[in-house]
């Protein structure tokens, strides 16, 4: 059996593979230039700094993406009747 581990993105509930920065629907909002950081470092420097760094900052990108989505969705939101 395959062990998993959770999605680092709060409130998500996927597992993922134990090499998988993070579940495949957020790891598809990561910025491109973001993903080539973090699989060139897995590649090359894996475990290492870098590595981490870009690992960190795809997470932010992803938390800060949500965060924007929740604010937008909030403003938007109409208030009942009228
Ligand atoms: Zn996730």
């Amino acid at each position: 059996m395959q062990p998993s581990k959770p999605c680092p993105i709060t409130q998500c509930i996927a597992s993922m593979a134990p090499w998988a920065l993070m579940c495949r629907t957020h790891w598809a909002m990561v910025p491109r230039p973001m993903q080539e950081a973090v699989n060139h470092y897995f590649r090359s420097r894996r475990g290492g700094p870098s590595h981490l760094k870009a690992c960190r900052q795809a997470i932010e990108a992803v938390l800060k993406q949500l965060a924007d989505e929740e604010q937008q969705r909030m403003a938007t939101r109409k208030p009942y009747g009228d």
